[in-house]
């Protein structure tokens, strides 16, 4: 009979050095620093999502924003724009302000401030019409994020790209920092929530063993999981996805030559399937399951400009694509941006640049 692998092995060794590279671009410092800045509770803290908050931007905010106000911090969450409704459902009461909405109380808050948080956004400007206010913010500003090549904008960045999502980097500095125990069940679903979203229900960026074991971590609280994949992916109109069947039906472009796919969705087509904020999300990614896809994109008419989303396998890079063309950028597998073209226009540029990535695409491994 095979011997079984033991304890010692080299596979047990490489598993057990993954989880523990955690943190691994933080300094000690920065968290002394972060720990000294909330020992004195009772602070007012504001934590800041990205413009256009997904899974991962919202449930980070709402779980670290309980975190801190179980231990003790007066907390509320500003968003620079509203997000979609199926992420409405949290159980934390932590006040959520839409600056969009509410720009008088969005801008009170901000002004009252002693400690700004940006999660999930690696540049000001991610935080749409909040960037001047993040900027010109004088008291201390730490940002907690995942995506590559952050801008130095924050006081103190803790910048981990290794992660799967910014709520598993929060659950591990939340454990740095000592505060393990104001981890409840609210803000434990939260940080399943952005963790599940960001990994497309646990189907990519999910390499890393750290991932699981801070899910099992965060499910000992409590947290009904099955709850929470119903309320986040069981909870679309109907017309949402009729327009998931138009899409896939009359919209989807394949060209098997390129390994890629693009959908688009004009102003009109929107309205036709009642189309609300967050109707699109996840769209980018079914051209992936098309066998040997490789390369995905999205384009979406708003008012004024052309929003574009980018979805890859393997090593082929959406950021960098996404960043020379579409003035965007985001993760290597998952990327966004826009452009001023019209629809068409912008549809043309992608198919047009397909030419020049063509070697690329055909040499990407999956
Ligand atoms: P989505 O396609 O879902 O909008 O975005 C995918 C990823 O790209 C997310 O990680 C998001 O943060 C990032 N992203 C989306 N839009 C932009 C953009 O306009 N600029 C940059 N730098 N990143 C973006
Ligand atoms: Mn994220």
């Amino acid at each position: 009979m095979e011997k079984l692998t033991s304890a010692a092995s080299p596979d047990f060794l490489y598993l057990s050095v993954q989880i523990n590279m955690v943190l691994k671009n933080t300094g000690n410092e920065i968290f002394t620093s972060v720990r000294e800045l909330l020992a004195p509770t009772g602070k007012k803290i504001i934590v800041i999502p990205h413009e256009n908050p997904d899974g991962d931007a919202i449930g980070s905010a709402i779980g670290l924003s309980e975190i801190l106000k179980n231990y003790g911090h007066e907390v509320k969450i500003v968003s620079p724009n509203d997000y979609p409704e199926f992420l409405k459902w949290f159980s934390s009461e932590v006040k959520v302000i839409v600056y969009g909405k509410d720009k008088k109380r969005a801008k009170k808050a901000i002004e009252g401030a002693d400690i700004l948080f940006c999660v999930d956004f690696n540049e000001a400007k991610r935080a749409g019409n909040l960037e001047k206010k993040i900027l010109r913010f004088e008291k201390p500003k730490v940002l907690i994020d995942h995506h590559p090549g952050p801008v130095e904008f924050c006081d103190f960045t803790i910048s981990e790209p290794s992660y799967s999502s910014t709520a598993e980097l929060i659950a591990d500095v939340t454990n740095r920092l000592g505060l393990k125990e104001f981890i409840g069940t609210s803000a434990a679903e939260a940080l399943y929530t952005g963790i599940m979203t960001d990994t497309g229900s646990f189907s990519h960026n999910t390499s890393n063993p750290n991932t699981f074991k801070v899910v099992s971590e965060l499910m000992q609280l409590g947290i009904n999981t099955s709850r929470i994949q119903s309320n986040v992916y069981h909870n679309f109109s109907a017309s949402r996805m009729k327009l998931l069947g138009y899409c896939l039906f009359e919209k989807m472009e394949v060209f098997p030559e390129f390994r890629a796919a693009v959908i688009s969705l004009t102003q009109e087509e929107l309205q036709r399937f009642d189309f609300q904020p967050g109707d699109s999300e996840g769209f980018v990614n079914y051209p992936l399951s098309v066998s040997n896809i490789v390369f995905s994109a999205l384009f979406i008419e708003k008012e004024g400009f052309v929003k574009a989303s980018f979805r890859s396998k393997g090593d082929f890079p959406a950021n960098e694509f996404s960043r020379e063309h579409f003035s965007g950028g985001g993760h290597l597998n998952a990327a966004g941006g826009e452009s001023n073209l019209k629809l068409t226009e912008a549809v043309g540029l992608f198919k047009q640049l397909l030419h020049q990535y063509k070697h690329q695409l055909e040499n990407t491994i999956i």
